[in-house]
């Protein structure tokens, strides 16, 4: 067997980043070269996972840890402040960025791309690491060219910082290379409460939801005549996206520049 590859999880105490944690202390094919966070500082990584203790203790200081530890890969699950910081800083170290951490703009992930090429290495940005999410954007993609009426409504706990949600953009981006451009709706609409239309992106729109007791859903719902078409895709726990952070780090090995959406390793 190769040697595992040494993975640096940053976020380790968040939600996701203890997910990811278990998945690279679980795995062969992966090593937990360091844990970084800014609230568990000083904590065994395989403890604060409910797993045995990893030697690996959490700290907070991400440069001295790729100096240190030399990762091959960081996976960051953050937040949209700290995420674009963080995978500079691993860019400079020729560490390969896995980000899952969503909020990225188009004109840093073009930045990032850059500095990948300039360094040689790999790099993913996936707004969303879930296979069965994956497919539904791909339909949502395909259904756009015969159905061009188009609203997106995503779900998320009340919790979550950014909306629209990184899938729903880029669910969004999607279908606007495969339907031609429409401004959908009466011309004349008006607002008599501001927003109730939702967020307008190329035509359609994108409504979020935030509540206590939901996960991740999206509904994208397409109009024509006598019919609509819904597309749907609900996750109920966060190990539901480890299959795909696994598959993110095997890929970033393989190949130079920033990779951003993870539909691209899905035929
Ligand atoms: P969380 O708040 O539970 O965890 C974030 C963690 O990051 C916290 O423990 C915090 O202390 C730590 N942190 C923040 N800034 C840091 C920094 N500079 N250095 C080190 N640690 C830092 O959040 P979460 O629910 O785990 O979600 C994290 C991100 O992942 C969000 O942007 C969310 O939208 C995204 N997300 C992506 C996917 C996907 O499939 N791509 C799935 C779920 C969530």
């Amino acid at each position: 067997m190769s040697n595992p590859i040494r993975v640096a999880v940053v976020g380790a105490g968040g939600r996701m980043g203890r997910e990811v944690v278990k998945l690279v202390l679980e795995d062969q094919e992966l090593e937990l070269a360091t844990a970084l966070d800014r609230s568990a500082g000083g904590i065994d990584a395989g403890i604060l996972v409910g797993l045995p203790a990893s030697g690996v203790i959490i700290t907070e200081d991400i440069e001295l840890a790729f100096v240190e530890h030399k990762p091959d890969v960081m996976v960051d699950f953050t937040t949209p402040q700290s995420a674009y910081a963080n995978t500079l800083l691993a860019i400079k170290h020729g560490v390969r960025p896995v980000i899952g951490t969503t909020g990225f703009t188009p004109e840093q992930i073009k930045e990032l791309d850059k500095l990948c090429i300039e360094k040689e290495i790999g790099g993913l940005i996936a707004p969303n690491f879930s296979i069965g999410a994956i497919l539904m954007m791909k339909f949502a993609a395909q259904a756009s060219k015969y159905f061009p009426h188009v609203e997106i409504i995503e779900t998320h706990g009340d919790q979550k910082l950014d909306a629209p949600s990184g899938t729903a953009i880029k669910t969004a981006e999607m279908i606007v290379e495969n339907r031609e451009e429409l401004r959908q709706g009466n011309p004349n609409e008006e607002e008599t409460i501001e927003g109730a239309r939702g967020g307008y992106y190329n035509g359609f729109r994108i409504h979020s939801v935030r509540l206590p007791g939901v996960f991740a859903q999206q509904e994208v719902i397409f109009g024509g005549y006598g019919q609509t078409l819904k597309i749907r895709h609900d996750s109920y726990e966060r190990a539901a996206y480890m299959p795909g952070v696994k598959v993110g780090i095997q890929k970033v090995m393989e190949y130079t520049g920033l990779v951003y959406g993870f539909d691209q390793f899905i035929e």
